[in-house]
């Protein structure tokens, strides 16, 4: 048997070896070329000349041999309903949304944007996108309509699918609306809007000639076949927006062919989930986890997979384990926020439940804390597996492969390297390799694995700068978080170098947040950052000088102002971008550049020391700081 030493170390000595291999798991239309060809650092390109799909190898591939298996199943304890999805019938809805989307002229390179709710619409939308060639772009439901917008003009997609409305904790939260008012703010607006209407918002208006139902055209294509588009390996599968240090979200860029090797790779070097058994990924499709584990890597490995709209505590906090237990689920994947919610629940909701089924629980998306971990490890008897990626890399960076070797685990470690990944701890200033239990920056030596981000949509130029000038000394993929490697080889994450905060698992700018403060009339400027919080990692915490003092001279006319604030950041982001406070201040701290003392502020929040001041411009700005939080 390999140890995982011995694999990792050959996935990057012999990367071509390695991953000509690993290619054999899927099915390839026509063979690729060569396995690797980098002759433009740090662009790369796997398997050129290849041609795949995508849908073809998670839906397709699989008739043969597993069409009355379950693929999908969908449960909803928002609207307490629950259904599922033989391969042969999911064969047959994503035909005739492909179907759907020719008919309004999508073809390939075409863009179709999905803001969709955890419906299972939104899988047949996603596999039916890219069995034409075209190429989706999902956007978390929990955007708001000025995000959208952005997203709509970076994109320019040609067809929008939505739904009426979303659910959260019983409640509708209507969607077509800021459907409507993001297609108004848009630049390049879509020329279709396609809506899967659950009935969920009766009130709901549409646009005559715009606007489609997407049941009436799904009838009128049924039994319908639509050939696969082959793709060249290299060509785009999706585009999937994060934050970063700009105001202006990025694009990542996703290719096809490596994509869907590494997907195909990890299910059982990593998840240890053998075809037919059950998958259940908590996460959303709008995030990458809910693309590469909800959608893809599931059913590209012929599993079951699950996809759940409702929250974890309802109607119990036994929910996710009666999932468990039901389905019989091998392999489970979640987050920390989501664990800590549930450790605040009566234990006795988890052994309900037989859940010996699970192999193991994998976390990932922010800081795993190690009262959580060992928490969870113990109330629920299986190991724990942390998991760090990016919405970049796409799979996991940092992580043990218990389906190579089962490594012992170091609770609030990730582990190792992932095969594939060539990482390096680089010291900030000096860009040498730090030395055991030094922090630095977390790096990867290019060129990246299949699977993680090809370029910036439209920018190849973004991603060259962004990613690869940290160091003088070496051209490098930055990961912007700080890292240590113990003496036994496991790996610490300590966050990040820059000004992206992370909330309940999900990555956001505060330059980003700033802007939406700012959108507000009455602001004029604004400091955010990212405080500690015992339940979600993090959250914004706003401090803001108004423009005019007399609207924040009392408690309750600042108080009615900091509502106003975070209504404007609702509309301007969505409610996952709220301060969670926005403290009034007449000055912020700022260097005599120009520059905002974000850390020095985080760190009062904290109740740390701020720091190095000598180039503060106004020290009375920290003390007005001090005092609010104080207030
Ligand atoms: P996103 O692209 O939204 O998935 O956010 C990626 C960021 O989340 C990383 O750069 C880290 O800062 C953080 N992150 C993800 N997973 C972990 C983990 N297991 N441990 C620590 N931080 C993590």
């Amino acid at each position: 048997m390999t140890t995982y030493k011995e694999f990792h170390a050959r996935s990057v000595r012999d990367p071509e070896a390695f991953w000509a291999e690993e290619a054999k798991r899927i099915h390839w239309h026509k063979p690729f070329d060569k396995v690797l060809d980098y002759a433009k650092p740090p662009f790369r390109s796997w398997f050129p000349g290849g041609l795949t799909n995508l849908c073809y190898n998670a839906v397709d591939r699989h008739l043969e041999a597993r069409a009355s298996q379950k693929a999908l199943v969908w449960i909803s304890t928002e609207v307490n309903e629950e259904k599922s999805w033989t391969y042969a019938q999911l064969a047959d809805e994503v035909n005739r949304f492909a179907a759907i989307l020719q008919s309004l002229g999508v073809g390939k390179g075409d863009r179709v944007l999905i803001y969709m709710p955890m419906v299972p619409e939104a899988v047949f939308a996603m596999l039916a996108t890219v069995r034409i060639g075209a190429v989706h772009s999902v956007v978390f439901g929990g955007f708001a309509a000025a995000s959208l917008a952005a997203r709509i003009d970076d994109a320019t997609p040609k067809v929008m699918i939505t739904s009426d409305s979303g659910s959260r904790g019983g409640k509708g939260i209507p969607l077509k609306p800021l459907v409507d008012e993001s297609i108004r703010l848009a630049k390049t607006p879509p020329a279709h809007v396609v809506i899967v209407n659950r009935g969920l918002d009766p009130g709901m208006t549409r646009v005559p000639g715009r606007d489609l139902d997407y049941a009436e055209l799904s009838a009128k294509f049924s039994g319908v076949q639509v050939p696969v588009t082959w793709l060249e390996s290299n060509e785009p599968s999706y585009i999937l927006y994060t934050s970063g240090t700009t105001g202006k979200p990025k694009g990542v860029q996703r290719d096809t062919g490596g994509y869907c090797v590494a997907l195909a790779a990890s299910m059982e070097h990593i998840y240890c989930s053998k075809p037919g058994e059950a998958y259940f990924s908590t996460s959303d499709i709008g995030w990458v986890v809910g693309h590469s584990y909800i959608v893809y890597g599931p059913l590209i490995n012929g599993s079951t997979t699950i996809m759940f709209e409702g929250l974890p505590i309802r109607p119990d906090p036994g929910i996710w384990w009666k999932i468990v237990a039901d389905y019989k689920v091998t392999s489970m994947f979640s987050s920390p926020t989501a664990i800590r919610v549930l450790k605040k629940q009566d234990p006795a909701f988890m052994k309900k439940y037989d859940t010996s089924s699970l192999r193991y629980l994998f976390l990932a998306g922010e800081p795993l804390d190690e009262p959580t971990a060992r928490w969870v490890d113990e109330a629920l008897g299986v190991p724990i597996v942390d998991n760090y990626w990016q919405t970049e890399t796409g799979w996991p960076l940092l992580s043990a492969c218990p389906g190579v070797e089962d490594t012992p685990r170091k609770f609030g470690s990730p582990s190792f390297p992932v095969y594939g990944y060539n990482v390096k701890i680089k010291d900030e200033v000096t860009g040498h390799e730090t030395a055991p239990d030094q922090k630095g920056v977390l790096c990867v030596i290019p060129p990246l694995p299949p699977g993680a981000m090809t370029t910036v949509w439209g920018d190849d130029e973004r991603y060259v700068s962004t990613y690869y000038k940290s160091f003088k000394d070496e051209v490098v993929y930055s990961t912007f978080d700080w890292a240590v490697r113990d003496a036994d080889g496991y790996y610490y994450v300590l966050g990040r170098t820059d000004d992206v905060i992370n909330v309940a698992g999900h990555r956001l700018g505060t330059r980003e947040i700033e802007e939406a403060v700012q959108a507000h009339a009455g602001i004029a400027e604004v400091a955010v950052v990212g405080v500690a919080d015992a339940l979600k990692g993090q959250v914004p915490v706003a401090f803001a000088v108004a423009k005019d003092a007399g609207k924040t001279a009392t408690k309750e006319l600042a108080a009615a102002l900091e509502k106003e604030v975070m209504a404007t950041v609702d509309k301007e982001l969505g409610a996952i971008a709220r301060p969670s406070r926005v403290h009034f201040v007449s000055v912020l701290p700022k260097t005599r550049s120009g520059k905002l003392l974000r850390r020095s502020i985080q760190a009062l929040c904290e109740g740390r020391d701020p720091g190095d001041l000598t180039t503060i411009e106004d020290p009375a700005a920290l003390e007005q700081i001090r005092a609010a939080l104080k207030g």
